[in-house]
């Protein structure tokens, strides 16, 4: 089965030609600037083919149609035709309380993503607008819908309901729903592989750490609570987010400003986080060479970053009464041994002791405990790409 995996955002749209048959990328590539003077497309074929190409898309349509030529290509493509091709999987990020699980998508599957636009204002018009492009440039292939919200679709009451006005849950549907759900699952489900027992029996904590960051509390296979909330703002500071703070801060800071709804939105989402504590960076690699020079804002920002993990750590043992595996993913999860080592420090009370040796190994999934510790703790690479075209597999069969 050959299913194509599309990421779609405002301006470029990124995609994965996946052979479910041994799971190998046979492409992947980027039609960037969407809409703007000067679009293109890169292409990258398995095989090392590549082509970048100047290419008029002013459109998501034009795009979709780029891209099913530069697949079916005689010098670059790497399928015949597109009779090939069996389905698509679309990265879309907010279901709302409808979309439980992954959806084969239809007219009324459309319909209720509309419904979700107003949850994800910036997020799923650009993927409903990917969505209906595939449509039409290929419509006898089946389309799949899988959400980035899905997975915590299984948290308790408790855990996503806030204590605010009970109106506003049903008026405006204001709860946490909780976001890179499809890098959680993955990753769990990975931990329960190399640990070898079935993920329904394990109590995992998922870090995914990268410019932006959550973490997942997940027994017995389902979300029970995770750190991003109503919107991806929510819970550990971020790259330029701020994360979770006294609320009550923002409406102090808008009267002594004077500023509108709008600007204090963009000093949360894209001024805040680690780089406003640094000074320097959103970049966690230049947090750390920052750090080597001297510079202390850097090294306080990196270390609110691990006291803020630390802290859920914590709170989602607890909430789980006891933890088997703990699961670092993404940028920093994956790459940043001396932020792993931060966070897990003084943990040994919960059964987290890391070997060192083991932490500096990079690039592949290692399970980095020491021999002795009684919890599993995993550094496993993320694969959203091939856990979306997994599902898109699993409901097409
Ligand atoms: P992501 O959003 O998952 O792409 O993660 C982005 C973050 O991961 C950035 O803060 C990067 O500094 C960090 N990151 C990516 N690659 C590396 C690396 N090789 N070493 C350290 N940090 C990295």
């Amino acid at each position: 089965m050959k299913i194509l995996v599309v990421n779609a955002g405002s301006s470029s749209l990124k995609y994965q030609l996946i052979d479910m048959e041994g799971q190998v990328v046979m492409a992947k590539g980027l039609c960037d600037r969407i809409g703007i003077p000067g679009s293109l497309i890169k292409h990258n074929a398995l095989d090392g083919r590549s082509v970048t190409r100047e290419i008029v898309m002013k459109d998501h349509n034009d795009a979709i149609s780029a891209l099913i030529k530069v697949l079916t290509h005689e010098e670059w493509g790497v399928l015949k035709s597109l009779d090939e091709l069996n389905a698509v999987g679309h990265r879309v990020v907010h279901g709302g309380e409808k979309f439980f699980k992954s959806v084969v998508i239809n007219d009324e599957v459309l319909e209720t993503l509309e419904d979700c636009v107003e949850l994800a204002p910036l997020h799923n018009p650009p993927n409903i607008m990917g969505i209906k492009a595939c449509q039409a440039n290929m419509p006898d292939v089946p389309q799949v819908a899988v959400f980035d919200t899905a997975f915590h679709q299984t948290m308790p009451r408790k855990a996503f309901l806030y204590p605010i006005p009970y109106e506003y849950y049903g008026k405006y549907r204001v709860r946490k729903y909780g976001f890179h759900g499809t890098s959680h699952k993955y990753v769990a489900e990975r931990a329960a592989e190399l640990i070898g027992k079935p993920l329904e029996q394990l109590k995992i904590i998922t870090c995914h750490l990268g410019n932006g960051s959550s973490i997942t509390a997940i027994e017995g296979g389902k979300s029970v609570d995770t750190s991003m909330g109503f919107t991806p703002l929510d819970g550990l500071p971020m790259g330029t987010r701020c994360g979770s703070i006294d609320p009550a801060i923002v409406t102090y800071i808008m009267n002594k400003e004077g500023l509108t709804t709008d600007r204090m939105d963009t000093i949360l989402n894209k001024k805040s986080g680690v780089l406003a504590v640094s000074g320097v960076s959103s970049d966690f690699r230049d947090l750390d060479e920052a750090v080597d020079n001297g510079n202390e804002r850097a090294f306080l920002a990196l270390s609110i970053f691990a006291y803020k993990i630390k802290q859920y750590i914590g709170a989602y043992t607890c909430a789980m009464g006891g933890l088997d595996a703990l699961v670092f993913t993404a940028g920093i999860g994956e790459n940043n041994a001396a932020m792993r080592t931060s966070v897990c420090k003084r943990l040994d009370f919960l059964g987290i002791e890391i070997d060192e040796s083991k932490n500096s190994i990079r690039g592949e999934e290692i399970d980095i405990s020491t021999p002795d510790a009684k919890v599993r703790t995993l550094v496993i690479p993320t694969n959203e790409e091939l856990a979306i075209a997994k599902e898109t597999q699993k409901l097409l069969r």
